[in-house]
């Protein structure tokens, strides 16, 4: 069901593609529930997405439609990914971009893992 006010999911989002194997990605998980693989313009050493395998459109989207087992498969894949990746020592940051004002890019819901060097404040002082 889309959420009230938003676009319904658009199959030729670029995630999707990736989804189908139509684009390629470098990939660094897989399982039932999750896609994960190297963003294309890092804006960190280490910045993964987590993507969920069903259509949703973002996390307005995902946290109100996707059945618990799902969401709770997708939020286990992020931990899993972090945790092979090493990163939980260190630490990460956990980013997900939902509609106009975040910025948000592409209509599949995402979560942005971000590490490797010290990150600063979440948001720039205006
Ligand atoms: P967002 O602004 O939260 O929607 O983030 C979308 C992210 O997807 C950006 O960080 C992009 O660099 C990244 N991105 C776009 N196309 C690709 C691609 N083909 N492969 C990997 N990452 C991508």
């Amino acid at each position: 069901m889309p959420v009230q006010g938003l676009p319904p999911y658009d199959d030729n989002n670029i995630f999707a593609k990736i989804l189908r194997g139509e684009i390629p990605c470098k990939k660094v998980f897989e399982n039932d529930w999750a896609l994960a693989f190297h963003d294309i313009a890092p804006q960190a050493p280490v910045h993964v997405l987590v993507i969920p395998k069903g259509k949703y459109c973002s996390f307005a989207d995902f946290s109100a439609n996707a059945p618990a087992e799902e969401i709770a498969g997708f939020a286990r894949a992020v931990g899993q990914v972090a945790r092979d990746l090493g990163l939980e020592a260190p630490g990460y940051r956990l980013i997900s971009n939902m509609g106009e004002h975040s910025g948000q890019e592409v209509p599949h819901y995402h979560a942005h893992i971000l590490a490797g060097r010290p990150l600063g404040r979440m948001l720039p002082k205006t």
